[in-house]
């Protein structure tokens, strides 16, 4: 689906004001590159005459997205050599990614997948598609089916259903989860039909990717209730961003904002290094800081795992904090723990 006052082009950001007309020949560039597109949802949110507005620093391009640092690689985590059929990466034994399109309904200038959303073939053809359920039949093991992208639900509702058909036919697979902005980018999309199609022999989990509180609108949380009454739980992640949310209070009312919506945050990912992201980073240790004193001021219940893809295809790993550390003196094992105050205690066995 796509909507005809969505911003797609460098003129469209000059329209809506969002950059200034002298900068748009720079930016032509960089959308050559890597793609655009901001729903009217997003846009809305944006405050033009703030420069620091964190809405605008996930969508609207920039010209630093050209400048690539050393470290910086078109597959940051490393999915190539996993790619088992076209579409499907198998990294990990229980689960596997199904990519049946390129396209989002945004696209996030910190993408780890950014060289190939929003360009190329757009859609897995039929027979990729027949070739990607053959090797979910063949494969036993498989007892969850991931679907992502590009995000899954700028397919139609008919596309959806097939492919959710076709999945309900391979017996071992339990579980279909889907990585997704659009419940929040384009929450007119999933009306109660679209809620309901999901609803399968097999459990589906929804996994929202909302970044930054303001992003749960009013027609958000309309679109994640309506998942939620469906009977498809519903998880979150959320890239933790310099210029965006990397600040303790903005991370407490986004992931406070989602538990009330019924929303388990399930992931905070540590930020890959795609190519021309580098205004983005943060480092691990304050990574670190931030996760220490959520763990002090919200609910257990809203507390994320933020975790790492190891950059050359090693996997996705809990980065902490740690707040243990094993302190043997003589011949007993003993350990010291640190409460969310900072305090020392000691745990012995
Ligand atoms: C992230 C990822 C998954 C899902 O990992 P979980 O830890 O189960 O959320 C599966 N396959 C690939 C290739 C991934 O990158
Ligand atoms: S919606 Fe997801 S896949 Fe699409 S551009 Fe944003 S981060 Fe990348």
């Amino acid at each position: 689906m796509s909507c005809a006052d969505d911003i797609r082009r460098v003129d469209d950001l000059v329209a809506a004001g969002l950059i200034a007309p002298e900068a748009a020949p720079a930016l032509a560039r960089v959308v050559d590159r890597f793609a655009l597109t901001i729903t009217d949802e997003m846009a809305a949110l944006i405050d033009p005459t703030d420069p620091a507005d964190p809405i605008a620093a996930q969508f609207v391009p920039s010209v630093e997205e050209l400048d690539v640092l050393p470290d910086e690689t078109v597959d940051p985590i490393g999915d190539g050599p996993h790619e088992v059929a076209s579409g499907v990466t198998h990294r990990y034994f229980d689960r596997v990614l199904l990519k049946p399109t390129h396209l989002c309904r945004v696209y996030c200038r910190f993408c780890f997948r950014r060289d190939r959303v929003g360009h190329g073939e757009a859609n897995l053809s039929e027979a990729d598609l027949d070739a990607a359920f053959a090797y979910v039949a063949a494969h036993p093991q498989i007892f969850e089916v991931i679907l992502s992208g590009g995000d899954p639900l700028v397919l139609s509702d008919r596309r959806l259903a097939a492919i959710l058909e076709r999945l309900e036919a391979i017996p071992h697979v339990e579980v279909v989860r889907l990585h997704s902005r659009v419940p929040v980018v384009d929450p007119a999309r999933i009306g109660e039909a679209t809620a309901r199609l999901l609803r399968r022999r097999f459990a589906t989990w929804m996994v929202i990717h909302v970044d930054h509180p303001r992003e749960l609108t009013e027609a958000a949380s309309g679109a994640i209730g309506r998942l939620v009454d469906a009977g498809v739980p519903v998880l979150s992640q959320t890239t933790l961003l310099s210029g965006v949310n990397a600040d303790a209070s903005v991370l407490e009312a986004l992931f406070r904002r989602l538990v009330a919506l019924r929303v388990k945050p399930y992931y905070l990912h540590h930020l890959d290094r795609a190519e021309g992201t580098a205004r983005f980073r943060t480092t691990i240790e304050e990574g670190a800081a931030l996760m220490r004193s959520l763990r002090g001021r919200l609910t257990g219940i809203a507390q994320p795992s933020w975790v790492l893809d190891i950059p050359g295809g090693h996997g996705k790993v809990p980065l902490g904090p740690q707040w243990i550390e094993k302190t043997s003196d003589g011949g007993t094992v003993g350990w010291t723990v640190r409460d969310p105050d900072g305090r020392e205690h000691r745990y012995d066995e």
